[in-house]
């Protein structure tokens, strides 16, 4: 459907542009001239911000293997909900994304269903038991942007070095998540002052610093593209800023959920606050805070997580990690980070679009004539309390739930395709003559 999106504000990261205009797209492209077609369509876009969609390197779609939690067509249903046009899609399904075949697959199933376009990551390690290699370079020919374990961290030494060899030379970066199970094991929550008065079993901080303290020692050894994925800690950033001092490949992501709350929002009932790595202090969520408004983390992330109530209900002990993300990653850190803390628009779009990009070593989506037309339109004076009932997500484990945030996507146009229009944006879309 050729569109003008009339009168925005057009912000676009990857070249600094920030004025009110128009936006034309024809025949599925961002276009210098409006279309000659008749049944183009214009929505009026006056009062809100029009952006390139986002990228989320970090979403579990969670088909194969738990279609109850989610599917690739809720899952980018969701993306889309949320401002998204590209999602990275992590590859502990099951079975795991660890063969060209389970790759395709993916692709096949993406290309049937997918209302925004999913980026595959391969596995690090067969069957993601970390005890032996994939077959890196055939799951790069493949169609893999990226590689990783994500749920968890191959152990063996000599394997992750031979893994981040193969990495660099193949020029794509490890997705890491940084645990080091044997420190972690058994713990539900952040070890500190509120799980011990919770009487629950604490994940030590150590866990993820003994990590990343190897993987950046394998990084500076290799050369390899490393990336921490969901950064919990303060002493992570530190690492983090210092690696990058001295010249080593290495970068990391925060999410929605580490930078808004912190280990005292848990209770022992609410499984919604159970993920991993977990929140941490209050001087964590600040230190986090900080590195995305320097810079020295370029990257948010989602780590989408759907479980469905049932796994959910299970009790805090017992429950899986994770929560969704998807559908109110704009809005909170729209809210937390430009509206709370005088984050500039343009450095905040940059964590979420040229950021992740780089990472990937792709161009960056651009409002620029001539290319895809990934486009995300949103009202940034619309103000609202999460409401799990509104979500496309096949999941609703989200600990925003009831929250007030800043920020509703109006359309979201993936390739030209219109894959999201919230209700009060079909209220401005008429036929162009
Ligand atoms: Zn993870």
């Amino acid at each position: 459907m050729d569109m003008v999106i009339a009168g925005g504000r057009i912000v676009d990261p990857a070249t600094g542009h920030d004025a009110v205009g128009d936006l034309y797209i024809v025949d599925g492209c961002i276009s210098d001239v409006p279309s000659a077609r008749p049944d183009c369509k214009r929505l009026d876009a006056a009062g809100w911000i029009v952006i390139p969609g986002l990228v989320d390197l970090h979403t579990h779609l969670r088909e194969p293997g738990d279609p109850a939690a989610e599917t690739v067509l809720t899952g980018t249903a969701a993306a889309a909900r949320g401002g998204f046009t590209t999602v990275v899609a992590m590859p502990n399904t099951r079975p795991p994304l660890d063969t060209p075949d389970r790759i395709g697959e993916l692709a096949q199933r993406a290309a049937a269903d997918a209302l925004v376009r999913v980026l595959p990551c391969g596995c690090l390690t067969q069957g993601r038991a970390g005890v032996a290699a994939t077959d890196m370079s055939a799951l790069k020919a493949a169609g893999a942007v990226a590689f990783s374990d994500d749920g968890d961290t191959p152990l063996d030494e000599r394997l992750f070095e031979e893994i981040a060899v193969k990495a660099q030379r193949l020029e794509l970066p490890i997705l890491d998540h940084a645990e080091d199970k044997r420190c972690s094991a058994g713990g539900v929550m952040h070890a500190g002052s509120r799980s011990r008065d919770l009487g629950l079993p604490g994940i030590p901080e150590e866990a993820e610093l003994l990590a990343v303290d190897r993987d950046i020692r394998m990084a500076a050894q290799t050369g390899c593209a490393l990336h921490i994925q969901h950064v919990s800690s303060a002493r992570t950033i530190e690492r983090i800023r210092k690696a990058r001092d001295r010249g080593i490949p290495v970068s990391g992501e925060a999410t929605p959920h580490h930078l808004f709350f912190c280990d005292t929002d848990v209770t022992s009932t609410d499984t919604r606050f159970k993920m991993n790595p977990p929140l941490r202090g209050e001087h964590d969520r600040r230190a986090l805070r900080e590195a995305v408004i320097d810079g020295a983390i370029a990257v948010l992330a989602t780590d989408h997580a759907p479980h469905t109530a049932d796994a959910k209900a299970k009790g805090f002990m017992d429950a899986p990690f994770g929560v969704v993300g998807l559908e109110t990653a704009l809005a909170a850190t729209f809210t937390l980070l430009v509206c709370q803390s005088g984050m500039p628009l343009l450095a905040w779009l940059r964590r979420w679009t040229t950021g992740p990009m780089r990472i990937l070593g792709m161009p960056p989506p651009r409002l620029a004539p001539g290319e895809p037309a990934d486009v995300t339109v949103f009202d940034p004076e619309a103000e609202g309390l999460v409401d799990p009932a509104q979500f496309l997500s096949r999941s609703v484990n989200s600990p925003f739930i009831g929250s007030s945030l800043k920020g509703k996507t109006m359309a979201t146009f993936c390739r030209g395709r219109l894959a999201w229009l919230d209700d009060d944006g079909a209220k401005r879309l008429r036929p162009e003559s």
